[in-house]
């Protein structure tokens, strides 16, 4: 594990990306989203992520420089093409329209269909509740082969489709974030410890054979190299399966964007589809009662009396914000991933001694 600075990552993916092609804003939304990942804890969507999109880039699946393009425009209801872009771009642009339409119509939906991965779905929902607006996203995976079993199937038949929903405090930052895979744990946290060597929780994947396992490689690997991996297992059984078929169908079929169907492409592209709804709490009730009330319920919430195996209680979005006072100053990388971000630099066509100084080996 070695430790790096966040200017020092941003600076790496910043840098890699310029060498793909992308314009200045591209790279440096690209670098601030997936920095900001590892920065809230979730390591599974940060800096490791650039290996994949260096790939997509290099394979003609991930389109530099992109912009959502207009699908249908009716005032409040917004259908938004990415393009086959950065995720970085088309949730950023996406988000910034929707503000934009719920801040003269009081609310939003904004469905953003065909963009390469949107990485931390909190990112987007930060982004509202940064400009005053509650909001939820409801968001499919598609491209690659489905990681996730629907419940009581062995065979995965969706993504780690993630739910995410958020309302503002008084001080525009998220007042509670719940962002979340409807898997029990995220396909990258699966990658994330196979890298590190470690177990996942028990009973969080289901092997080939179709038995419960803690092995990160049941996921991907089989006894015999010519067959399928494993599945995720959905959270909450018949709930969280039951969530994660909803966000096919509103973020994608609803959308006119692609269901995780075998019939529809699977070229190892990483394909988001996110159905969002973007509201004025001012519009729809009083906002200063509101800021109060969501304060006095988060209090209520805290003053409960521990659970006997718990030792301690978060709020949605706390865990996030704790990561980021401890990770200010920097935050660890893996061995295995650093070996991955050196070498899709240098496929991204960085020279290998700017690869070195940027990572501080020299
Ligand atoms: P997680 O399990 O770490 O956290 C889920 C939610 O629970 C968060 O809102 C967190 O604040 C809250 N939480 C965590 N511990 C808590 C506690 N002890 N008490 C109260 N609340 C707590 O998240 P995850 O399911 O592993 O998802 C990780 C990330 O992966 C998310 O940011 C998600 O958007 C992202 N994701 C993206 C995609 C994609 O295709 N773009 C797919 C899947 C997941």
């Amino acid at each position: 594990m070695t430790i790096f600075h966040p200017d020092q990552i941003r600076e790496f993916i910043s840098h890699t990306c310029r060498a793909l092609g992308s314009e200045q804003d591209e790279a440096r939304l690209v670098a601030h989203q997936l920095v900001e990942a590892n920065l809230a804890g979730h390591d599974s969507h940060g800096v490791g992520m650039l290996p994949s999109y260096v790939d997509g880039v290099v394979n003609g699946k991930l389109q530099v420089n992109a912009h959502p393009t207009v699908v249908t425009d009716r005032g409040p209801l917004l259908t938004l093409d990415g393009q086959a872009g950065f995720g970085q771009v088309n949730g950023f642009e996406a988000m910034q329209m929707g503000i934009e339409r719920a801040q003269l119509h009081g609310a939003a939906i904004v469905g953003l269909r065909n963009s390469y991965h949107i990485g931390r779905i909190g990112h987007w929902a930060e982004q509202c509740a940064a400009a005053g607006f509650a909001s939820f996203h409801l968001v499919n995976v598609i491209g690659h082969a489905p990681l996730v079993a629907a419940y009581g199937g062995a065979d995965a038949r969706f993504g780690t489709n993630p739910f995410c929903a958020a309302v503002p405090g008084r001080d525009g930052r998220p007042g509670f974030l719940l962002d979340m895979a409807t898997s029990i744990i995220a396909g990258g946290k699966a990658r994330v410890a196979a890298n590190k060597g470690v177990k996942v929780p028990p009973n969080t994947i289901i092997d080939s054979e179709g038995h419960l396992t803690d092995d990160p490689n049941a996921l991907w690997y089989t006894s015999k190299s010519d067959e399928r991996g494993g599945a995720l297992v959905a959270f909450a059984d018949h709930k969280g399966s039951g969530l994660a078929i909803m966000c096919e169908l509103l973020a994608a079929a609803l959308l006119g964007g692609e269901t995780a169907h075998p019939d529809n492409a699977r070229d190892g592209r990483i394909i988001n589809n996110m159905l969002s709804v973007i509201i004025d709490p001012a519009s729809v009730g009083q906002a200063e009662a509101y800021f109060d009330e969501i304060e006095r319920y988060r209090e209520y919430l805290l003053e409960s009396r521990l659970r006997a195996d718990c030792e301690e209680m978060f709020v949605p979005g706390q865990p996030e914000q704790i990561a980021r006072r401890d990770r200010a100053e920097g935050f660890e990388i893996d061995t295995v991933t650093l070996q991955q971000l050196r070498t899709c630099a240098a496929r991204a066509g960085v020279a290998e001694i700017e690869i070195a100084e940027m990572l501080g080996e020299h």
